[in-house]
């Protein structure tokens, strides 16, 4: 059996899981929040028990430390060098990455190169992965890039109508985002249903705090609704999905604010939040309609709207679907909202199995035994695809 870590690392946060492969069995998981301060909070989970630790964590070379004496120390590794395997997420990979990579130096000056098109996130990867590298030295570091899955978009997807010579000077372009999940869930999906792998049409819909689609068409990924960022598409916790970019200018010049300002107004204050002026966490909402709040519905109601429209150009991309994938925290676990974008499809024969649709975070069928379209709800697993990409390259 062979021990691999999945790491997510983000600037003030590395998160965990020990996978045993090829079984896929998790071993333990655990994070380490508020990197950089003197109250970081560290918490590991084995079986029935937890362990939680506050204590200064002021670097990931420091957070890397405590994560793998926790290992040792729970006896879950009798040593390092049991791990052979780390691999690590990778928000962005640009056009060069179309598949899982193992890290050398040159990969790594590359993903650095590509810190320009995601200075939010690929850094923190970066430091994730130097800090392991730094401490397992033997293992074998792999680079999962949440971009891949959808490097197989043709032109026509990925082109957006502006000038091509900011295409060529700048890669301009769709890149699309969650390629981690959107592959994982469409994979299985392609098992569930009765259509050979080559022709299948599936559209998966990833709705957590952020939120894309995919149309994904033989396995390959044809469109998907972020963009060159994380800001395309459809609405989101705190983000606006797609607006006339003529509303920025605009917002600058009536508020008084400078670009940052205005990307803030539409990265982390719309979306569920902007709408319902409450909250950015779907069970607030939720709760919003319950105690009869106007603004609670709207937000709901454009949220479902948005996906169903997305939906609907997807199936014309496709032409059809076998079938619809929800996932993610409000994909998995939010059984109105799936029934209020499924009904917007009665008219193409998907019905409903009402009975499994209200059930949470588990894997099942919520289309009618007689439904033209099946959905499905599949529960995404990142930490898995990563470490069987790792494992792929272990010889
Ligand atoms: P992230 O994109 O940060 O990984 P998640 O996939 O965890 O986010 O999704 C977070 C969203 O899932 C939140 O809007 C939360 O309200 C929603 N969610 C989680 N559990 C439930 C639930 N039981 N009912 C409705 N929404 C839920």
């Amino acid at each position: 059996m062979t021990k691999i870590l999945a790491i997510n690392a983000g600037s003030s946060s590395l998160k965990f899981q020990l996978l045993e492969m090829p079984a896929e069995t998790v071993l333990t998981e655990g994070i380490v929040e508020r990197i950089g301060f003197s109250d970081a909070k560290f918490k590991i989970e084995f079986g029935d028990e937890e362990i939680k630790v506050t204590e200064e964590v002021l670097d990931h070379t420091k957070a890397v430390d405590l994560v793998m004496n926790a290992l040792v120390d729970n006896n879950i590794v009798a040593s390092f060098d049991e791990i052979v395997g780390v691999g690590h997420r990778v928000v962005h990979g640009g056009e060069k990455f179309a598949k899982s990579v193992v890290i050398t130096p040159e990969m790594l000056a590359t993903i650095e190169e590509l810190s320009d098109l995601a200075p939010l996130h690929n850094p923190a990867n970066i430091t994730g992965i130097k800090a392991f590298a730094e401490k397992l030295p033997h293992a074998t570091a792999v680079a999962v890039f949440d971009t891949a899955f959808h490097q197989t978009m043709p032109e026509v997807s990925y082109l957006y109508p502006i000038k091509n010579e900011l295409y060529k000077k700048y890669a301009i372009r769709k890149y699309g985002f969650h390629g981690t999940s959107h592959k994982f869930v469409s994979e299985r999906a392609i098992e569930l249903i009765d259509v050979p792998a080559e022709e299948s049409k599936i559209i998966t819909v990833h709705i957590g705090n952020g939120g894309s689609l995919a149309a994904v068409k033989g396995g390959k990924s044809i469109d998907t609704s972020m963009g060159f960022t994380p800001l395309a598409g459809i609405m989101m916790g705190t983000r606006s999905g797609d607006v006339d970019p003529a509303v920025i200018p605009y917002i600058m010049e009536k508020e008084g604010l400078d670009i940052n300002g205005a990307m803030d107004v539409l990265n982390k204050q719309s979306g569920l939040l902007g709408i319902s002026e409450k909250s950015s966490d779907m069970r607030d909402i939720e709760a919003g309609i319950a105690a009869d709040e106007k603004m609670s519905k709207i937000a709901y109601d454009l949220f479902a709207k948005r996906i169903a429209d997305y939906i609907g150009s997807y199936l014309v991309t496709l032409g059809g679907a076998d079938a619809i994938v929800f996932t993610a925290g409000i994909g998995e676990n939010g059984p109105e909202v799936r029934r209020i974008i499924l009904e917007k499809l009665a008219f193409l024969g998907l019905t409903i199995n009402h009975e499994n649709n209200n059930t949470r975070g588990k894997e099942i069928e919520i289309s009618g035994p007689d439904s033209k379209i099946k959905a499905f709800v599949i529960p995404t697993n990142e930490e898995i695809m990563i470490a069987r990409d790792t494992f792929s390259f272990l010889g």
